[in-house]
């Protein structure tokens, strides 16, 4: 069974959308966004959708980046096989053996990033993981001519695949990119609970470009926007799975909305970071918190801009984001929107105001 919300996950994590690349991701943003708002741009590929709940009210910004982690090919080989540039952070384990997609000018081509079987790797090489620089993708062409006429060249985006799949308990959701199409769909899903709704204030739901590259372009939507308050809503680090310990990562599955209490390009606003923890108290919502010592988000850009917005990040737990199969728990998506609308209505002129003193 798969309703709207669902629908829209789906949607979302499967459209390819590296950095620089995220075109098919914003036609689906758009899609959604359209009917819930006023839709504003910037010029690299960001869009949001302004919703107006009182004229002059404080602008409030609820914000995702839209690019996935991805490669790009950068030469063609002889035989036909592509070299490239990982765009944005990937560890090597978990980049071998993966089918992948090249997006050429003409269509896709499907593609696997080549591995020596351990059969023929000496001993001592089987114990650590190769280089990024030795791998390859394998599209199956015989020589470069090959691989040219049937669209590929140098510059083309490369895309994970893993299709969107419930998994036995449907309450959790595999699927690539959840980092950040999580923080798209919460977006889309807290606009759209806000329609008919009253709230003291104008809310602009955001996708940004290039995230995964250096937060580039939350600055340039943030321009656009002039918010006072940022909320940006990402990924949580999930802790649950055996080998990780409460002091690396201690969110749950299931467990409710994740406040960022830390990253290495944002110290939260304290006044901004109560009034959500009140919120959720008063709401009965559970939240969990994580911090993250390596690693930035949008936030790093968007506190930062003018004389200073006040910012959090707020979102739902994640396992294994940057591989090419997450998993997220439906309640905790559900909850984190039901938080998200409730500290939207809390955020009035005044108290706005008292977050900027
Ligand atoms: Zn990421």
């Amino acid at each position: 069974m798969m309703d709207e919300t669902v629908a829209m996950m789906r949607e979302l994590t499967e459209a390819p959308g590296i950095p620089g690349y995220e075109e098919p991701v914003r036609q689906v943003m758009r899609r959604y966004l359209e009917p819930l708002g006023e839709i504003m741009t910037d010029n690299l590929g960001g869009i949001a959708a302004r919703k107006v709940g009182q004229m002059g009210g404080p602008k409030i910004m609820i914000g995702s980046h839209m690019d996935e982690i991805g490669f790009m090919v950068t030469r063609i080989t002889d035989a036909g096989f592509l070299k490239f540039q990982t765009l944005g952070g990937w560890w090597e384990q978990v980049m071998l053996a993966q089918r992948v997609e090249v997006y050429t000018r003409t269509g896709p081509v499907i593609g696997v990033t080549g591995s020596k079987p351990p059969h023929i790797i000496p001993l001592e090489e089987r114990k650590k993981p190769i280089d990024k620089k030795d791998m390859f993708i394998d599209i199956g062409a015989t020589s470069r001519a090959e691989a040219e006429a049937w669209g590929v060249r140098p510059g083309d985006p490369v895309v994970p695949i893993c299709p969107f799949t419930p998994m036995h308990n449907e309450k959790l959701l595999m699927a690539k990119a959840w980092d950040n199409r999580l923080g798209c769909a919460l977006a889309i899903e807290t606009l759209r609970q806000l329609q008919g709704q009253a709230h003291p204030n104008i809310v602009d739901a955001v996708g940004t470009v290039q995230e995964e590259v250096g937060l580039r372009g939350a600055g340039t939507m943030a321009n656009v926007l002039m918010p006072d308050i940022g909320l940006i809503l990402e990924t949580g680090i999930a802790g649950d799975m055996p080998g990780v310990t409460p002091d690396e990562a201690e969110c749950k599955l299931g467990q409710g909305p994740v406040v960022l209490l830390y990253d290495s390009t944002m110290i939260p606003h304290v006044g901004l970071r109560n009034l959500v923890i009140d919120t959720a108290a008063d709401e009965n919502i559970p939240i969990q918190f994580d911090r993250m010592s390596g690693g930035g988000t949008d936030a790093g850009r968007v506190h930062i801009f003018r004389a200073g917005v006040p910012s959090l990040v707020i979102g739902s737990p994640v396992r294994y984001i940057h591989t090419h199969a997450g998993i997220v728990h439906r309640d905790d998506f559900d909850l984190t929107v039901k938080l998200l609308v409730a500290v939207i209505k809390r955020l009035d002129a005044e108290t706005v105001q008292q977050l900027h003193r």
